[in-house]
């Protein structure tokens, strides 16, 4: 790889790279990461959503934002939830995937991925990143089943701890989309569900289809640093009308539709996204083509300047793939000029943060099973993520 920098190589590019991001931005004062576009059509649906009287789970915009999201992801059904981690929580449920499972993920994600495993008393098992694609690896995937796993009553089990192999969780880093055939092909293969995290890939394809919709479910996130947002909301879609509707029904209480008579069949949740969030997505999702444009613009500005800078390159993803560029990265050459970097840019007023621990470094996730972890490790060590946000005229 590069040789170390030195801090005055990084003060000159840092200094060039905050000019470009304030010509781009058109301001002297802070520059988030990533803050969401909110003005008059948000208010607009909200008031309606106010005056209509449906504020909690039952309404209009709840089945609108699920409609609109079945229009443009292909996917067959979508339901609407609470926020993305509890979506995957509950993908992970309607998958069969009970305590003691095993769970096979990326060690390089956000922790809800971890921590949806967490909650059904399964556990995460930790596998490498691709160095293309930034997301499970395939090669990785294939050869730790290969490996490690057996089939035993038409179930893949993991040989050293006899669990059994439930699921696996790849996640689509900062909205660049991992090799989903080569890993749904994988899974078929060993008897291995699939369900995607796709909480930062709303408007990221792979192969011409949407992110979500290779395995048996996606989730999304509408949290508020997301590239639409709903205050807080998920979505999990699905080809599956079965798993569809016992996700919706775990989601309302179990509850058996009734005019008047509480009766529910299964222990349940209260995981159903509220109409006025619902209210804020649908207003928020006719942006979406806008925003998905401007921050393609954006990552050509940073890839156009890098491309000058001899040390530095952006993430760019697979060459099958089409990326929402929610948030760019840029990759230093070592730690030491990613510390000095962030450092600078930060006291700059212009935020920029790391990657996430990855979650084997993380006290709590420490003792679990997980593979060699290089490229995990390295993405960590060196990737800096940019101000990403669209310029908001309201
Ligand atoms: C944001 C995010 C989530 C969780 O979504 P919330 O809506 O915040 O609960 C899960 N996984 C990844 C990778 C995320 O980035």
């Amino acid at each position: 790889m590069s040789e170390i920098m030195h801090p005055q190589s990084a003060v000159h590019n840092t200094q060039a790279l905050i000019a470009m991001i304030r010509e781009h931005y058109q301001s002297e004062d802070f520059i988030p990461l990533h803050a969401p576009c909110l003005g008059q059509p948000e208010k607009q649906t909200l008031n309606t959503c106010i005056d209509s009287t449906f504020v909690s789970s039952v309404g209009q915009f709840v089945t609108e934002l699920e409609q609109r999201f079945i229009d443009y992801t292909g996917a067959r059904h979508a339901v609407a939830v609470v926020n993305g981690t509890m979506g995957l929580f509950l993908a992970l449920k309607v998958a069969g995937v009970e305590s003691d499972d095993l769970v096979l993920t990326q060690s390089l994600s956000f922790v809800a991925t971890a921590n949806a495993i967490k909650m059904l008393q399964a556990d995460p098992l930790f596998l490498d990143v691709d160095s293309m694609s930034y997301g499970l690896s395939a090669d990785t995937l294939e050869n730790f089943l290969n490996e490690q796993a057996c089939q035993k009553d038409g179930m893949c089990v993991h040989k050293q701890t006899g669990k059994v192999i439930r699921a696996c969780v790849p996640m689509h880093t900062l909205g660049f989309v991992a090799e989903m055939d080569r890993i749904v092909e994988i899974c078929q293969r060993h008897g291995i569900k699939v369900i995607e995290d796709a909480a930062e890939s709303l408007g990221s394809f792979y192969q011409g289809q949407h992110s979500g919709t290779f395995g048996e479910m996606g989730v999304f996130s509408f949290n508020g640093n997301k590239i639409l947002t709903t205050g807080g909301g998920g979505m999990l879609v699905t080809d599956d009308a079965e798993l569809a509707s016992h996700a919706k029904h775990l989601s309302t209480t179990a509850k058996i539709p009734h005019a008047w008579l509480f009766e529910h069949d299964e222990i349940g949740y209260n995981l159903r996204m509220p109409n006025l969030n619902a209210a804020l997505g649908v207003a928020q999702f006719d942006r979406l083509p806008g925003f998905l444009q401007e921050k393609a613009t954006l990552a050509a500005s940073y890839r156009h300047f890098l491309s000058q800078q001899s040390d530095l390159t952006m993430m760019q993803g697979l060459a099958s793939a089409q990326p929402n560029y929610w948030l760019n990265g840029l990759i230093l050459p070592d730690q030491a000029s990613r510390d000095v970097f962030l450092q600078q840019a930060n006291e700059a007023g212009i935020q920029t943060r790391p990657l996430w621990t990855p979650m084997h470094q993380l006290e709590i996730y420490r003792d679990c099973l997980r593979c060699e972890l290089p490229q995990t490790e390295w993405l960590a060590e060196r990737v800096v993520n940019l101000p990403s946000g669209v310029k908001c005229h309201g």
